[in-house]
Parts: C-alpha cells; structure tokens; sequence
C-alpha cells in the first residue's frame, strides 16, 4: 500500500541510486545489513531503467552474456571484507552480515558449488555474475526501493538540499515521476567514446556499446574482414563475441601501442582491493597513470587471449585509428597511423572499442545550468584541460559538490582502480556510504585505520 503510494508521489531518501547494477547491488546489499543490525534506518532508492543487472545479462547491448568475466566471481559485493578499516568494530559485523550476499552462498544454492571449485573455478560468463548480481537485489530489501524507469533528467530540489530524478517511462510524459536523494550515486560505465567516421557508413560502424543484436547487419555466409579499434577489454570481448557469432568473418585488432596483457599477480590484485595498501592517494599522477594504463584500460586478459591464441581468423596490427569514411563498393576505408605513417585499409565494418566516457552521459542527465553549478563548485569538468585529473575524493564524491554525487566510475586515477570496475565493490560501498554511516556507526568512519597510509604486502 505504501509501496503503491511511492509509486504515485515519487520517494525521498538518504541515496538516490541511477542504475541497479554491480555498484548498487554492492550498496544495498551493505544498506540491507546495517539495517538489519540496527545501526539504522537508512533508505535507498535505486531507478532502472531496463532490469536488473541488465549490462551484464545479454539480453540489452554491450554483452551477448556469454563472454567471460575478467575477473573470479568471488570478488563479489562485499569483496575485500575489511569493513573493519573503514568502520571499526562494527565493520567486522557488517561483514559478518554481508555472508549471505557472496557468490559461495549463491553457488551453493544453485548447487553448482563443489562442480565449479572442482574445476578449478574457470572464469565466469557475464550472464552468470549478472544472474548473481540480480540474486543479491533481490535479497537485499531492507530499506531499499526499486523502481523502474529511464532516469531523464537530474536537478536539484528548489530548496537546493537534496538532488531531483525525473523519470520517464510511467504512462504520461507530461507527469514524470520525481525521486529525490540527499546523495546521488551515477552507475554504469558511459557511453561510448566519439569515434570520427563519416556518417554516411554509420551502419558499417558499431561501438563498445552497440546491442549486440544489432551485428546481425554483418552477413553470417560471407567471409568479411572487420576491424576492431581499441586495446582493452572492451574490444577483446568484441573480439570472442563476433568470433562466435560471425566464424567466418576476419577480425584485426587495431592497438594504438603494442598489444599488452593485463598483470595481475597478487602485487596487482591487492592495489585493486584496497589501494590505502600502497597508499596510493600519495603516489604521483604519472605513476598513479602509469598503474591504470598498465593494468585496466589498453590491456587484454591473458585468459581470454589464451582461447583465441593460435586462431588464423584474429589478428593484431599495431596502429592508432584515425578516421573511417567510405570505401570501395559497400566497405569502409580505416585510415590509421602506424610505423609508415598514415595508412587507409578496407575493411567490410569497423567496430569504435576505443573506450566509454562517462562524463558524456552525465552531460546527457544534467541540463546547462545545472552543468554550470556543478563546475562553480568543482571546477571545470566537461572543459578541463586534457590530462587533468577530476577531483573525486574519498567517498568517491566530486570534491566540492554538495549534496553529494557520487561518481565512482570517475574515481580509478584519484582513488584507485577498483573503484572504476568490479575490482572492489564492497570498499567502493564502505566509501560511498562512509559519509552516510560514519556518524550512525559510532564515528568509526575515518578512524585510524581507514586513515592508514603504510605500504603493506599482504
Ligand atoms: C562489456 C563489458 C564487460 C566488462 N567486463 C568487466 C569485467 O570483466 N571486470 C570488471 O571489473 N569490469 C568489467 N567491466 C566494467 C564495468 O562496466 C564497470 O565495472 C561498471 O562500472 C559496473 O558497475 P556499475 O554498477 O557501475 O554499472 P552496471 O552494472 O553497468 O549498471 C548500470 C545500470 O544503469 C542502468 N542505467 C543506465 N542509464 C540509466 C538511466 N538513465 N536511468 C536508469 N537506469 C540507467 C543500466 O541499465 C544498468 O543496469 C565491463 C564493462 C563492459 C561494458
């Protein structure tokens, strides 16, 4: 009844949540458990505008579902379980409480547990983590409130106190319902970079995020060549997908620099779990840029590159892509730089991998005016110079914005690269919810050992 009743007027809570994804799914699960323990009452609201965990499902562009995660599943929602660093005592409940919510648990009640670990726990599909994500927000209910729904528009409330949704998609445009949030968090990963091509092949063209069924326009009979522009995980999970999909099309990936693997020892691993472990807000920016590059973005996994090692249908030139614009006959011509200079090649479609850009989406949600009240607080954003880093702090917040808004997706160079990917989800809730929690927790939040710099191996 009350449910019913939000559904009319709209809701007002602590957290406003775009997107029911990995991210949320991390937070409510953390919001589900507090509660449930007492600390609270805090309230979340989540909008989603196709269904849960739809990046990673298959059914919605980006993924067929069917492509391996890069990373084990038992980094799951609460993943690394120090909770104790950023909330003390309380923290060790909290992780405690969140045991229900893991993968294991999840596994086990599938009963497909013992067969995987006996497998020696082989990567999951994006389908599987996406099914283990829904899982989870279907369980962590206490205090949340899912509604479903394209979020429009963002703004601030008159009074300027708490941030504004405005959803589309419930029956009358003219009416659309508003949520409100004293924190906004923003999910997801962006959308795709621009990619300078002549729109007159724009249908030779597909991107990172381009529904997948959307490749049906490559023939299946035909022995096409297409490229694919970018060196990351992105154009690898093109790669196995079209590798599937279209057995007899020829696919060449474009890297702007000599293809690399990801390392991922546990050196790299404990960075992406905690990064207060090498204290890396101290480290300076090229060796912060360095690490990124190194190990996130422009880099393959070794497991995927393993299943196409070896396989005359892929291939890797080295070369940065420049513009694509129209060929002989039906093709496209990719012109692109590499050791002879500028070079054009045909290719029959071009898929742009070369990265998303979230602050192009939120230019998308935030009209002009909010956009200039944002920069005012947080200086220049959408206009800043290139190479210069975007100011998010500890709570993965944008330094200087108030109320809140959460961006963790923005925050890998700041704060460290787990927070950009799935890589530490339940640091990234402990952080988003510090400011939130801190106070209610006993101020445990921001104690010493949260504030820990020291350079640990562990
Ligand atoms: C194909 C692909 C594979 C990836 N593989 C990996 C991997 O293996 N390992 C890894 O660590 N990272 C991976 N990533 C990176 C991953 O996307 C990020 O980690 C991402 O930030 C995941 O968490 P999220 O909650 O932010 O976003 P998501 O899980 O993508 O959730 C965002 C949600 O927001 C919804 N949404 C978007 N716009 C609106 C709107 N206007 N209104 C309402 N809802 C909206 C979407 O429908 C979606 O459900 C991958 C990304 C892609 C695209």
């Amino acid at each position: 009844m009350e449910e019913a009743a939000a559904h009319k007027r709209g809701t007002e809570s602590d957290l406003l949540i775009v997107g029911a994804g990995a991210k949320a799914a991390a937070i409510s699960a953390k919001i589900h458990v507090v509660n449930r323990l007492g600390y609270g009452p805090f309230s979340v609201t989540i909008v989603e505008k196709t269904e849960p965990a739809a990046s990673w499902l298959g059914r919605n562009g980006m993924t067929s579902g069917e492509e391996p995660l890069a990373i084990p599943p038992i980094k799951d929602v609460g993943f690394p379980y120090r909770s104790r660093r950023q909330f003390g005592d309380v923290g060790d409940e909290i992780d405690a409480g969140l045991l229900p919510f893991t993968w294991q648990r999840y596994a086990v009640e599938r009963g497909t547990y013992a067969a995987w670990v006996n497998r020696e726990s082989p990567p999951v599909r994006h389908r599987d983590y996406g099914e283990y994500l829904g899982w989870v927000l279907e369980r962590a209910r206490e205090g949340i409130a899912h509604f479903h729904g394209r979020v429009s528009g963002v703004g601030l409330a008159p009074q300027g106190d708490c941030w504004e949704v405005e959803v589309a998609e419930r029956g009358d445009p003219a009416d659309p319902l508003r949520h409100r949030g004293r924190a906004l968090i923003l999910t997801g990963p962006g959308v795709h970079r621009e990619f300078p091509s002549d729109p007159s092949i724009a249908d030779r063209v597909f991107h990172c995020d381009s529904r997948r069924d959307e490749f049906a326009r490559v023939p299946a009979q035909e022995e096409v060549e297409i490229a694919i522009v970018g060196g990351g995980e992105s154009a690898l999970s093109a790669l196995v997908f079209l590798r599937a999909f279209r057995p007899r099309a020829r696919l060449t990936v474009f890297t702007p620099t000599l293809p690399l693997s990801r390392g991922e020892s546990f050196l790299e691993n404990r960075v992406f779990a905690d990064p207060d472990d090498v204290g890396w807000e101290r480290l300076d920016l090229q060796t912060r840029r360095d690490f990124v590059k190194h190990c996130d973005r422009g880099v393959f996994d070794v497991g995927v590159l393993a299943s196409i090692a070896g396989d005359g249908q892929c291939s890797f030139v080295t070369g940065r892509a420049v513009h694509v614009g129209a060929g002989e006959g039906a093709g496209v011509a990719l012109e692109y730089e590499g050791a002879d200079g500028v070079v054009a090649e045909p290719y029959d479609f071009v898929v742009n991998c070369t990265g998303f850009d979230l602050l192009a989406q939120v230019r998308g949600l935030f009209d002009e005016q909010l956009r200039a009240a944002v920069e005012r607080l947080a200086g220049p954003l959408w206009d800043r110079p290139p190479q210069t880093e975007i100011p998010i702090g500890r709570a993965l917040e944008l330094v200087g914005m108030e109320p809140r808004l959460h961006i963790p997706g923005l925050g890998g160079l700041s704060q460290g690269p787990g927070f950009a990917n799935l890589g530490s989800l339940g640091l990234l809730a402990n952080r988003v919810l510090g400011p939130l929690l801190g106070p209610a927790l006993g101020g445990a939040a921001g104690s010493a050992s949260e504030q820990r710099k020291s350079v640990l191996i562990d």
